[in-house]
This record gives structure tokens, sequence and C-alpha cells, in this order.
């Protein structure tokens, strides 16, 4: 059933902002219920959630996020990109980056400059850090991430299936 449903969003992907916005209310609702219930075992129920959904889809079906959504790029990442693409980072920057509205550097443009057109990522192995944890349903404390994950509902058919089954299990 999961897989269906999963299927059915990364087919008609276009459609995920529309979907996502008519059922923000009630899962902004679930989200403000949960932030104060703080569930002891939020992490762990997301982190199964995402292995057994990930099992189902595969990102080089989508890349919707590599086309839409622009990753914040550290130093760090930087530096581990100008080393594998042998490029200076003041080039780097220059020709890829610009500063966005919160100071950090992001992506020039979307689509990502680094995206193949089978949705391969060219630096896969030195990819920012941010490319890496999305859609964070990994990371711990994700009790924090649930504000983003709301935006990110709109883009990314796993958040947005289990941002549904969270607010189910604990609202
Ligand atoms: S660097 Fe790779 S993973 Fe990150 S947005 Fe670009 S194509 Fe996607
Ligand atoms: S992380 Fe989500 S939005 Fe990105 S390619 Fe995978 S399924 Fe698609």
């Amino acid at each position: 059933m999961e897989k269906e449903t999963l299927a059915k969003l990364l087919e008609d992907i276009k459609s995920l902002p529309k979907l996502a916005k008519k059922s923000e209310p009630a899962i902004k609702a679930g989200f403000i219920k949960i932030k104060k219930i703080k569930p002891k075992d939020l992490d762990s129920f997301v982190q199964q959630k995402d292995s057994e959904y990930f099992a189902h889809i595969d990102c080089l079906n989508c890349g919707n996020c590599c086309r839409s959504l622009g990753p914040r790029i550290t130093e760090a990442d930087i530096d581990k990109l100008c080393k594998a693409l042998k490029i200076k980072s003041k080039d780097f920057i220059e020709k890829y980056l610009r500063v966005d509205e919160d100071s950090d550097f992001v992506f020039k443009s979307m689509p990502c400059p680094f995206l193949a057109e089978d949705n391969y990522c060219m630096v896969y192995e030195n990819r920012p850090k941010a490319c890496r944890e999305y859609p964070h349903t990994t990371n711990r404390k994700f009790i924090n991430l649930l504000d983003i994950s709301l935006k990110n509902r709109e883009t990314c058919p796993i958040i947005y299936k289990i941002s549904e089954d969270i607010v189910e299990r604990y609202t």
C-alpha cells in the first residue's frame, strides 16, 4: 500500500506542491501538537520509515530536490568540491554560487549545475552535506526539523509520506 502511494506521488511529482499545500493546515496542526508532546521515540520512528520508503523509491527516478531546492553550501563543502574538481575556490564561487537572503552560499541557479540528465549527481562522492542529509529523515532531534519538513513536503515524496505517518501516529 505504502509502496503504491509512493509510486503514485513519484509518478505525479509535479502535483506534489499542490497536494502538500492542501494538507498543510492538518499536518501543521499535528506538528504543533507533537512539539508539545515531544515523543521520545520520534527519531527511531522517522528513521525506520526512512529505511522502509527509500527501499521503495529510487532517487534516480526523481531528482526533484536537485532540480528545485538550493542546498546550503558550507565552506567545508566548497573545499571538498574544489579539491575534487581541481578548481580554485574563488573560481568555483564565481562560477557556481551566490549568497542568499540568509547570507548562505547556494547554487546560482537550479536545477543544480551538477545534476546530469539521467538524475545522477556528477559530484556524488563529494556532494554538499545538505544534499547528503536531505530530506533529513536520518538526522537526530527530528523534532527540530518539523518546520523545515513542512516545507520539504512540497518537494520530496518521502518526507510528504513520513509527515503524514508522524501525525497519524502521535496525534
Ligand atoms: S550537488 Fe548533487 S546531490 Fe546536491 S543538488 Fe547537486 S546534483 Fe543534487
Ligand atoms: S530525496 Fe526525495 S526529492 Fe530528492 S530525489 Fe529522493 S525522493 Fe526525490
